[in-house]
């Protein structure tokens, strides 16, 4: 959206709608070049509205005729400035008809109606309603829908809306319509239709309360052979939310439609989630196993909506993680369900801490800060973030800690029971747990108000005399933009202490038996907590299964360490602890590097890294992610002046030591960990799948003759993607003699796979041999499309965020690269290009020369005249 002077929304100056909307008839007629759309609005004035007048949003809309109570309405009745339609003088009761038209095939934004593939799709969340007609297009407006589709009969055969389909047939004039209504009110940005040529896999499915659903999976003709696992993980869904939460579908129809042009990775339209086809299609041949748990997690995400988001909904967009913070939750809880092991649960809490660390803490730390509930915004697209999300879905997590299981379904059924069909703030939430538990929670709500990471800093003393052990805990939190000062956080640590032997001493707290792992509740900028019949020195395991989204500042010792990476009975600060001694060796040697000096890794931690991969005791799966360094990007995280080639020929240097000192070893798992058979997404197997190539990853970093023929091997033989991903990028990344002509033939064999051509394409924008003229070339490559988000992302995403030492180049030349693509994407596309401008959201954090350059990029971007609201948001915080 291009807006003149981009404004500042405030939270504080929320008003309730001046009118509300019972019912809305919509009537399309759709036609790519001229789609008319006739609206019919019966509105009511809000009691509770402090302002006079209709207010309706429009953006980019030919008004054709706008009636009121059956009158004609002429300029001087009305006025459209900016995004709003305003009728000053109207009486209580209302019926509005508006008649707009639209051309979608110019649509480039995907917000909105648009054309894809010559196919009609619609995206409205947050604000895309008000470009499809005028209308109330906020959140707490609720109504009901009734919806006639009109289109000719063979580009479009398929027909579809929310709701119910109540009727449909021919117009004889090669045109058909179909009607739909559904019953339940709901926003406007929940609104969606598609007109297209599609087929589907649909089959009827008996809820809980006995009522059948039709459930279908609708994609291109060619597709029906990828749509399995997204229908199983659609029933899986439903199952699950009736075990957990006693929350059933309410509709007799549930719709689920791929769409390979999309923003973001699916939206939960009632009763017709559409979903890029990234998170809808796959089978073995074409899918990786990431690719797979991504589809579980988003189905259930768009499913779980349902209820957190459609039948309770948010009262303005600044309560955006009411709904978002809440379904990851439920999404990371119905993953881990569908895993069902402890040590399943504990790496996919593992993933949710690496993607914390990864995006959201530096989030939390840089220009773009802002608070779980946001307190101002210029454009609501930049704040579906991983704060708002992830970090969201963390503050939900939080209250289950606190609350126990139990008490956490308490409050979520009070939740229900309070607001269901209603707009609501997070403060309800809170509100409803605080309630159903009887706690108080007024100090939890700064995990709403107060943005940036808390540090928690302990400090342990024990008394062999007194058979004491004392940890004192003191919080503090960074400044953040708009916020120099904070007040303490609600913190729940859980808490345990390992003896000598690695085993859990008995916690004795005030006399009682708090059994091995103690939630302790961190208040106080600083508090100390005493634990008695403590028989000698224990280790303490701090933060268990990452109890909240801070960083832990505990003196451990390397000794402490290696005793907690092969002993702690909490997987998560098992794994942690591997983590600590990991992130203290790589900046060790990204000093050594920047220094000039001989890099060298200790066989102490190389042996602890051989005891865990030999260990057959544990989950492939926790084994692989044990083994996994920090990232660079985390590493660059960690330091004061960020040099990116230092981190990554460190970090490369510690991947070749391990790959030739633990060749035998990882040879041996390598062989012990293939999968033969028949392909299963399942767990197990792909834990073994996961940790056999990343240890020929570690194997390729220190490759010679015989390892560039396993992976070549693995790239010919392999019987399913994820193999043959992780063959050709080991190819790759070691510059194998194989790997120019693997790349060509993965592209020939999957020349019809868009979504293969986007993995194509992401391997070799992450690869260290890919610099800027390279990606340059692959830009210029036949199947490369800007206009496709998918395909941006996997090469210009990929290479600016996934490649650093080549996006960092001394000459600058990545930056002069960004902006370019920044400002040609805004044009079509400002919601990506907006994605993509957070690319420089760290630059102070570099060294000056790199600085410089970075922010010369910024302000080039930002002076480039008609920016759209969202990048102009990005720089210009960027450069405050
Ligand atoms: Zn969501």
């Amino acid at each position: 959206m291009r807006t003149d002077t981009p404004q500042t929304i405030y939270r504080k100056d929320y008003t309730p709608p001046t009118y509300l909307v019972d019912t809305v008839e919509l009537g399309f007629d759709l036609d790519p070049e001229r789609t008319i759309v006739a609206s019919r609005l019966v509105m009511v004035r809000n009691p509770d509205s402090v302002r006079n007048g209709i207010e309706l949003h429009g953006v980019n809309l030919q008004l054709v005729a706008l009636r009121m109570n059956g009158r004609l309405l002429h300029a001087g009745d009305y006025d459209i400035s900016g995004d709003i339609l305003r009728i000053p003088a109207a009486p209580d009761d209302v019926t509005l008809e508006i008649e707009t038209l639209t051309a979608p095939v110019k649509n480039t934004t995907l917000n909105g109606l648009y054309v894809s593939n010559g196919n009609f799709f619609t995206q409205c969340e947050a604000e895309g309603f008000r470009s499809i007609t005028y209308f109330p297009d906020r959140p707490d407006v609720m109504a009901k829908f009734t919806v006639m589709l009109r289109a000719d009969k063979s580009k479009y055969p398929v027909l579809l809306s929310n709701g119910n389909l109540v009727e449909e047939g021919d117009l004889g004039d090669g045109r058909h319509y179909a009607k739909w209504e559904d019953p339940f009110k709901k926003p406007s940005y929940l609104f969606a239709l598609v007109a297209a040529k599609l087929v589907c896999q649909e089959e009827t499915f008996r809820l809980k309360d006995g009522r059948n659903a039709l459930l279908q999976v609708w994609v291109e003709d060619g597709n029906l052979d990828k749509t399995d696992y997204a229908m199983q993980s659609l029933k899986n869904s439903i199952r699950w939310d009736e075990e957990r939460f006693g929350l059933e579908l309410d509709l007799d129809r549930f719709m689920i439609v791929a769409v390979s042009d999309f923003n973001m990775g699916a939206m939960e339209n009632k009763g017709l989630n559409i979903f890029n086809t990234k998170f809808v299609l796959a089978n073995p041949r074409v899918a990786t196993d990431v690719d797979y748990a991504g589809i579980e997690a988003v189905v259930g995400h768009e499913y779980f909506h349902n209820w957190t988001g459609n039948r309770v909904t948010c009262r303005d967009w600044f309560q955006l993680s009411l709904k978002e913070g809440l379904t990851v939750f439920r999404d990371q809880e119905f993953s881990a369900d569908m895993i069902g092991t402890d040590t399943g649960r504990a790496v996919t809490r593992i993933e949710q801490v690496r993607t914390l660390r990864q995006a959201q803490f530096p989030e939390d730390a840089g220009p773009m800060a802002h608070p779980v509930r946001p307190d101002s915004f210029v454009e609501i697209n930049n704040f579906y973030t991983v704060t708002v999300y992830e970090k969201g879905a963390e503050v939900v997590r939080m209250y289950q800690t606190l609350l126990g299981r139990d008490g956490f379904r308490k409050g979520m059924d009070l939740y229900f029971e309070r607001h269901d069909e209603q707009a609501v703030e997070c403060d309800d939430f809170r509100a409803a747990m605080a309630d159903a538990n009887g706690r108080d929670l007024a100090q939890f709500e700064r995990w709403y108000s107060q943005a940036g990471t808390p540090v928690v800093t302990a400090t342990g003393r024990y008394d062999a005399a007194a058979g004491t052990f004392e940890l004192t805990l003191s919080q503090s939190c960074p400044a953040t933009p708009g916020q120099p000062s904070k007040l303490p956080f609600h913190i729940p640590v859980a808490l345990g202490l390992l003896g000598a032997d690695g085993k859990d001493l008995a916690l004795i707290v005030d006399g009682a038996n708090a059994g091995t792992t103690a939630v302790l509740e961190l208040m106080k900028p600083k508090q100390t907590f005493r634990f008695t019949g403590v028989k000698e020195e224990p280790t303490p395991s701090i933060l268990r299964d990452f109890s909240a989204p801070v960083v832990l500042n505990y003196p451990y010792t390397d000794a402490q360490l290696l005793h907690l990476f092969s002993h702690d009975s909490d997987p998560v600060n098992r794994w942690e602890a591997g983590q600590r001694l990991a992130m203290a060796r790589l900046l060790k040697m990204t000093a050594a590097v920047g220094a000039g000096d001989k890099l060298a890794l200790d066989d102490t931690f190389i042996d602890a890294m051989r005891k865990i991969l030999a260990d057959e005791s544990l989950d492939s799966a926790f084994r692989e992610n044990a083994l996994l360094l920090p990232s660079e990007s985390m590493v660059a995280e960690q330091m004061e002046v960020v040099d990116p080639q230092a981190i990554h020929l460190a970090r490369q240097a510690m991947r070749k030591t391990i790959g030739s000192a633990l060749r035998k070893d990882l040879l041996a798992q390598y062989e012990a960990n293939q999968t033969p058979g028949e392909y299963s997404p399942d767990a197990i197997s792909a834990g073994k799948r996961g940790l056999k190539n990343l240890a020929l990853a570690y194997l390729s970093a220190a490759p010679d003759d015989a390892i560039y023929a396993l992976a070549q091997r693995q790239f010919d033989l392999a019987g399913n993607m994820t193999d043959r991903v992780a063959a050709l990028t080991a190819l790759i990344h070691s510059a194998a003699p194989g790997a120019a002509d693997a790349l060509e033939r993965f592209y020939a064999e999957f020349d019809n796979e868009a979504l293969v051509i986007d993995k194509w394409f992401a391997i070799q924008a992450a690869a260290p041999v890919t610099d800027v003229a390279a990606v340059r070339a692959l830009m210029r490559h036949p199947a490369f499309n800007l206009k496709n988000p998918n395909r941006a992302r996997s090469l210009l995403f990929n290479f600016c965020n996934g490649n650093p030492a080549q996006f960092h180049a001394p000459d600058g030349s990545g930056y002069a690269f960004w902006a370019e693509q920044v400002t040609t994407l805004d044009a079509l596309n400002p919601q990506v290009a907006s994605r993509l401008a957070r690319s420089m959201d760290r630059w102070r954090r570099y060294a000056p020369a790199l600085q410089a350059q970075m922010k010369q990029a910024l302000q080039k971007v930002s002076g480039s005249g008609k920016l759209s609201s969202d990048v102009g948001e990005v720089v210009s915080k960027a450069l405050t």
